[in-house]
């Protein structure tokens, strides 16, 4: 029979009633597991995680919520190799692009546990100094951040069910809030075992962690004015979610991440064959194939000097023409399949859209040869990279996010303002990269381009070497951006930590705030 995922609340597994949902292996389509959340009682798990959970988290400093996290980091490090299999089975994740996603959620979870050693023994934020507000200099003010006193809602998107997970839960369990955390149901069986691992080795207080394996059902209608919702999906969920009655009437402090037409541009000084044109060929041709182009930040819309979108669509071609598309248990692969049909299902559709204002120069719709699976099964799409002559005229390149291992080449005039111009058509995003050797061409680019992005990675000879892609999300950068991508913002180091806290004006004398203070720190 196949095998029920279940659910982690109140302090106890709990296994949904009614209809289940099927997960497939996305490299065979064998069904794998089954999921439903029927008959959960949302409103107690929400109020179990806020009273038991949160009050034991405030109770701890910030060293002792750090260890937690190291604790949890070393826990799922423990079952690295049982982890990375399973994300390839249920995933379809080739080894690397499956450590990335489990790596990535360690290495999180490590980062933040370092920071919180620098906080030391404090339980909560000061910001800035006192404030002198009157004639007296013993009345003063400063601002305070403490812990809400609701639960963190995490929902995440199918694409990095370890990673997704950590990320948030690292921030908010550093600043003091109980997390429950939903996966994406397609993907929640990788999730599951990381939380069985961590509910097996006792690191967390009890409440302070909780797990949905199904559907939301009705928990958002249960959300208090002190609880927090981090969202990450697509920008139609997101829009349901902050349009919810709860989440209204409570004013609920809603945190989206969503879709993002993400750009790469490349300076007018940069010759083929130099260091900063194979960085930049590098860093596209990996975000089109890592996770199989299933990653909020890859790379959508390249946009290329005139003179040179002959030679980069050449070079970028026959790298993908040479990219093994397949079996992604095998380490030759470098491409295994999308997570489910539905996605398969979307990317194709998605190719076909872009098709219709842009010429498909490598790759087309379907699997192409696929090494070691004579099966014929699996949810496969090879790399698909189009190029769009005119972009002013391609209005959907700009505005559809084809989630899968696919981006258009287009040309721009080698001017600053002009690749800025074209890049925010996308109407805000999550990553832009810009890869030029001149400082002037950056710092044009930066002016013109930061304001709609949550972050900018230059590209340059002096970092060929070092630079990681822009696809690679940084626990100590934030990740979000305006506009289309949500107008979220996440990690960014300490400063994370302000979507999990109330940022409160205290007033009094001078001697009584120093005691009050007494439990907090400055960041940084
Ligand atoms: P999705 O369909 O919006 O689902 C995202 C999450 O929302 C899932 O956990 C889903 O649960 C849940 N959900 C769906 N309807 C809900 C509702 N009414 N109430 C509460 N939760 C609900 O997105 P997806 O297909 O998983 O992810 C793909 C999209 O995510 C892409 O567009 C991509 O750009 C975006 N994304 C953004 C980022 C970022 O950081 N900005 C990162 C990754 C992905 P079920 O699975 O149970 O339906």
């Amino acid at each position: 029979m196949t095998r029920l995922l279940k659910s982690y609340v109140c302090g106890d597994w709990y296994e949904g009633t009614g209809r289940r949902n099927q997960l497939f292996n996305p490299t065979t389509e064998e069904v794998i597991g089954e999921a439903t959340t029927g008959g959960l009682d949302y409103a107690a798990a929400l109020d179990y995680a806020r009273n038991v959970g949160g009050a034991a988290l405030r109770k701890m400093t910030f060293a002792q919520r750090g260890e937690m996290l190291a604790a949890m980091a070393s826990a799922i490090h423990e079952h690295r190799d049982e982890l990375l299999d399973l994300a390839t089975e249920s995933c379809g994740n080739t080894r690397g692009d499956a450590k990335f996603d489990v790596d990535g959620a360690t290495g999180t979870l490590a980062a933040y546990a370092k920071m919180a050693k620098g906080l030391g023994d404090a339980k909560f934020l000061l910001d800035g100094e006192n404030i002198r507000i009157s004639r007296s200099p013993r009345y003063v003010g400063r601002h305070v951040m403490l812990p809400r006193k609701g639960v963190a809602i995490h929902i995440n998107a199918f694409n990095f069910p370890a990673w997704g997970f950590a990320e948030k839960a690292a921030v908010a369990l550093l600043a003091g809030m109980p997390v429950i955390t939903k996966p994406a149901t397609a993907t929640a069986v990788l999730a599951e075992r990381i939380v069985e691992i961590l509910v097996n080795s006792d690191v967390m207080p009890a409440g302070a962690f909780s797990f949905v394996a199904g559907s939301a059902g009705d928990m958002l209608d249960h959300v208090t004015g002190q609880d927090v919702i981090a969202f990450t999906g697509s920008a139609a969920t997101g829009a349901i979610i902050r349009g919810g009655a709860a989440v209204i009437k409570n004013s609920v402090r809603v945190n989206v991440e969503a879709d993002s037409l993400n750009a790469a541009v490349l300076g007018p000084d940069v010759k083929v064959e130099s260091p900063t044109w194979d960085l930049f060929m590098r860093d596209v041709h990996t975000d089109m194939t890592q996770k199989v182009g299933q990653k909020c930040t890859a790379i959508r819309r390249v946009f290329v000097p005139a003179d040179k979108i002959d030679a980069v669509r050449e070079e970028l071609s026959q790298t993908l023409q040479s990219t093994r598309v397949g079996n992604p248990a095998i380490r030759l692969v470098r491409v295994g399949p999308l997570a489910s049909k539905a996605q398969l299902d979307d990317v194709q559709a998605g190719i076909q859209k872009l098709a219709e204002v842009a010429e498909i120069v490598s790759g087309e719709v379907g699997p192409g040869e696929l090494y070691d699976l004579p099966s014929g099964k699996g949810y496969f799409q090879q790399p698909v990279l189009l190029q769009a002559n005119e972009p002013e005229k391609a209005g959907v390149v700009h505005e559809h996010e084809v989630f899968g291992p696919v981006a258009t080449l287009m040309p721009y005039n080698g001017e600053a303002s002009e690749a800025a111009r074209l890049v925010c058509l996308g109407g805000g995003g999550l990553v832009a990269s810009v890869y030029t050797d001149n400082r002037d061409f950056a710092s044009d680019c930066m002016v013109e381009m930061a304001p709609a992005h949550g972050r900018l990675t230059f590209g340059s000879k002096k970092v060929a070497e070092h630079a990681y892609g822009p696809g690679m999300v940084l626990p100590q950068l934030v990740h979000g951006g305006p506009g289309r991508a949500g107008a979220g913002e996440e990690l960014g180091g300490i400063r994370g930590m302000s979507l999990y806290m109330q940022r409160t004006a205290i007033q009094g004398d001078e001697p009584m705030l120093a005691k009050l203070f007494e439990d907090g720190t400055t960041a940084g």
